[in-house]
């Protein structure tokens, strides 16, 4: 009998990754850091709650290294050997099979200019360093709370204009022509436009697209509108500011 159910967990197949299809399995946390030492931080913190760690070192090798490990999420130095965070981002936010991956950026502090550059390439967070393991592996959790399987529970479609999501499959399309967004920006756009033409306060948009999260400063919020403003380039307007108030999506 042992063999038949381990006959029938190998046909079932292939486990997905993370909580994903309801499957509960060690979530898989991909570090990109050259610092012998804050690799060891990350990687024994990360273990200790729970999750697996692959580590690399080399900007070079990061593509590379998610190809071949599919992790959950990725924490990704700036400053690395190689290539720069900032282009690791970019190719993999650049590809269909990568670009929902979530990425945590890991910045000096002062690198203000690279913060803003990395959320406008799609990463989700960042965390400065010098930064406290602990509150690292609390964002870690957080956005992985936010991806977006976990709150779609049937096959839905919201529709605006030549804006079409579909929350199922995760997709969203212009004029039928598909857009890339990111975790976050997928979020942003759900929450607005299964509105109708409610405003949205700034607050209720962070809690329903980026999780309770108290580390969301307004800059964060303003940065990911802006790409996700950027993509949707001429139906854009439909996301109004409604000055002191929040945010609205003008249907009509
Ligand atoms: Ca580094």
């Amino acid at each position: 009998l042992k063999l038949i159910e381990s006959l029938r967990e190998r046909g079932e197949g292939k486990p997905k990754t993370g909580a994903k299809g309801g499957i509960s399995m060690t979530e898989k946390i991909l570090v990109v850091e050259d610092e012998p030492h804050i690799q060891e931080l990350l990687e024994y913190n990360l273990r200790q709650d729970g999750f697996s760690v692959v580590l690399c070192s080399r900007g070079d090798q990061a593509v590379e290294a998610v190809q071949k490990h599919k992790p959950d999420l990725m924490i990704l130095d700036l400053m690395l050997p190689g290539i720069p965070g900032t282009d690791v981002c970019r190719s993999l936010k650049a590809s269909p099979l990568t670009a929902e991956l979530p990425i945590i950026m890991l910045t000096a502090r002062g690198e203000e200019s690279d913060k803003i550059l990395g959320l406008e390439l799609g990463a989700d967070d960042y965390v400065t360093k010098p930064f406290s393991p602990r509150e690292l592996v609390a964002r870690v959790k957080a956005v992985l709370r936010r991806s977006p399987v976990s709150d779609v529970t049937h096959d839905e479609k919201l529709r605006s204009g030549p804006l079409v999501m579909d929350l199922k499959s995760h997709k969203v399309s212009l004029d039928k022509e598909p857009i890339q967004l990111t975790l976050t920006e997928f979020r942003i756009l759900k929450a607005l436009m299964s509105r109708g033409q409610e405003v949205l306060s700034r607050q209720k948009l962070v809690s329903e697209a980026l999780g309770n999260d108290v580390n969301v400063t307004d800059r964060t919020v303003d940065v990911h509108l802006a790409a996700l403003r950027k993509k949707i380039g001429p139906e854009a307007d439909r996301i109004e500011t409604v000055r002191g108030v929040g945010y609205r999506f003008r249907n009509t």
